[in-house]
């Protein structure tokens, strides 16, 4: 399982996967009922699926991946917003949350955001300590707490969020968790990343 570290305590890793190119050359294959003459054969077949229009793009959801996340909830929150794949996050009703915010490096006021994150944490742990339900005292968190959440999600869906994601509109941080995942994808399933890279992130703007 490899990881990477994001941001200045998250990290994204690939904790699973099934299918890669293989699995895209299969569902192409079985549609023409066709075999690979060469080698080269299923590197121009994946080429030609990614760049046809209109595209022929059910055949890469055969691979699916898992990941590991942990970001800040302002992150996870944009990235649940991708409503083609499965999620399940730590639950802060039921688990405390340790005391770990996102720190953004060289921002004005800094020991003031630091002093307010830790004060919330402060008067979070004596709620807890004085009998509130957790779900409830939650409530004084910020959005830079750090969460971790698994994100199940077919190729497809995948380069959908990874367009949006790694777009220069796209958050900074946000873009962090996506040129990781990119790195990640890209060995996993060289071929159909490399054609994405080509066609599809080469041709945004
Ligand atoms: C830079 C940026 C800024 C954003 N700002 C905001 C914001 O301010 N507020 C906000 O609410 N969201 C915002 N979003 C989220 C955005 O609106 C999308 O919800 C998010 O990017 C998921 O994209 P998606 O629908 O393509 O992905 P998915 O939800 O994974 O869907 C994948 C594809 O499936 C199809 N699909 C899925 N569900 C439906 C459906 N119900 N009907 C028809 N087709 C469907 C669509 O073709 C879709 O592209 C922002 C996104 C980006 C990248």
């Amino acid at each position: 399982m490899e990881r990477i570290n994001v941001l200045d305590k998250g990290w994204v890793q690939l904790e699973d996967c099934m299918g890669g190119d293989d699995a895209v050359i299969r569902g192409a294959r079985i549609c023409y009922q066709s075999e690979a003459k060469t080698a080269e054969d299923d590197e121009r077949l994946i080429r030609r699926l990614m760049r046809s229009e209109p595209r022929h793009n059910t055949v890469f959801e055969h691979a699916v991946f898992r990941w590991g996340v942990k970001c800040p909830i302002f992150v996870s929150r944009q990235w649940m917003r991708h409503r083609i794949g499965s999620f399940n996050e730590k639950s802060l009703r039921y688990c405390t949350a340790e005391r770990e915010y996102y720190l953004p490096a060289d921002a004005p006021l800094l020991s003031d955001y630091q002093g307010q994150m830790d004060a919330s944490f402060d008067l979070y742990e004596r709620l807890v300590a004085a009998g509130w339900k957790k779900e409830q005292a939650r409530s004084v968190l910020g959005l830079g707490t750090y969460t971790e959440f698994i994100w199940t999600v077919n190729a497809w869906s995948l380069m959908n969020w990874l367009a949006k994601r790694l777009h220069k509109s796209a958050q900074w941080e946000h873009r962090q968790y996506a040129n990781a995942v990119l790195q990640l994808y890209t060995k996993t399933m060289p071929i159909t990343a490399r054609a994405f890279g080509e066609f599809i992130l080469g041709a945004q703007d």
